[in-house]
């Protein structure tokens, strides 16, 4: 038995509002954020300017690890 993909999220058009085009942006493929559906150029962190979430290398800890 196979189960059927669901692609129509990522046909969502994107809901970012542009206020130079007086319009949303409506591009597809979107992923669905807590904001609503996002194409890659606006999620919330293209937005504020910060890397994906997953995609910037990991830090060194920060103070002693507990139990040390
Ligand atoms: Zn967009």
């Amino acid at each position: 038995m196979t189960v059927p993909i669901r692609l129509d999220r990522y046909r969502t058009p994107c809901g970012h509002w542009s206020d130079a085009a007086d319009r949303h942006c409506g591009r597809t493929p979107t992923r669905h954020y807590p904001v609503g559906h996002r194409c890659q150029a606006h999620t919330p962190s293209a937005l504020a300017g910060e890397p994906e979430p997953g995609t910037r290398p990991a830090r060194p800890r920060a103070g002693p690890t507990p139990g040390e």
